[in-house]
């Protein structure tokens, strides 16, 4: 499909009134239908720290609970394990998505290489990639030639390496919003242990963090343009899961002390 701001930039690009007042029925028409597939990265990694810091802070709360602790020694441990699980997002996101950037500056420094060196068995090899996609021969030569003039190493990144956008990685900020998502995440069950009555305590952290849980999987599927019942169920679950399995060891602890 045709992106918006593609259509802009064609826009400013002609002046002939009857093409342009084509163009925006065109953009009227295609304003019925939005992708959010560019959406998945950063989508990915809130739900995912967010998700991480109710479901592991609940647990450890619930699990610190079942053993028959005090309220100050909950509330001791649910804050030290959002500051580790913080550090730990932060950290773990920030060497992924630096190992991941530099794969594919290495690749990307290869190709150019290989494109110095043997422009026409690479300009082949990239009409074959449209063969095997369903391109005519003779036209898929074409398609090859033409893109690599506008941009070889760019056409290659794409279409044969699989990389969509060269140099948008951002580690430092990767690592600070899952921290960020982690943080909110875990603060949620950690203010309904501190406010509930210790002896109700258990009950309602793993109420409302299944409800958290809930909300988020809502949004994030709103967000993501994805079913909301499946994601709601999905994310769901696995806290159920996780609290359970938590409490079991938890209490299996504080009758063997
Ligand atoms: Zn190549």
């Amino acid at each position: 499909m045709i992106m918006p701001t593609q259509l802009d930039h064609w826009r400013q690009g002609t002046g002939h009134t009857r093409f342009r007042n084509k163009l925006n029925g065109l953009a009227d028409m295609t304003h019925a239908e939005v992708h959010r597939s560019h959406r998945t990265g950063w989508l990915r990694a809130a739900v995912l720290g967010a998700n991480d810091g109710i479901v592991s802070t609940a647990s450890l709360i619930i699990g610190v609970a079942a053993a028959n602790s005090t309220r100050e020694g909950i509330l001791v441990a649910g804050v030290a394990g959002l500051v580790a699980g913080a550090m730990s997002m932060a950290a773990g996101e920030y060497v992924s998505v630096s190992s991941q950037a530099d794969t594919e500056k290495a690749d990307l420094v290869l190709e150019s290489q290989s494109l110095k060196d043997n422009l026409e068995s690479e300009q082949q090899e990239l009409a074959d990639i449209y063969q095997d996609r369903g391109v005519e021969p003779r036209l898929s030569q074409q398609v090859a030639e033409q893109l690599m003039a506008h941009d070889a190493l760019g056409a290659h990144a794409r279409d044969e390496i699989g990389i969509m956008s060269q140099g948008n990685a951002r580690p430092v900020q990767a690592a600070l919003s899952s921290a960020a998502a982690f943080t909110i995440g875990a603060a949620l069950p950690l203010m309904v242990a501190w406010v509930v009555p210790v002896d109700l305590l258990i009950m309602a952290v793993a109420l409302s963090s299944l409800v958290f849980l809930a909300v988020l999987g809502a949004i994030s599927a709103r967000a993501g343009g994805a079913p909301m019942l499946l994601a709601t169920v999905r994310v769901t679950f696995w806290g159920a899961l996780a609290m359970a399995i938590t409490a079991g060891v938890g209490s299996l602890f504080g009758v063997a002390a």
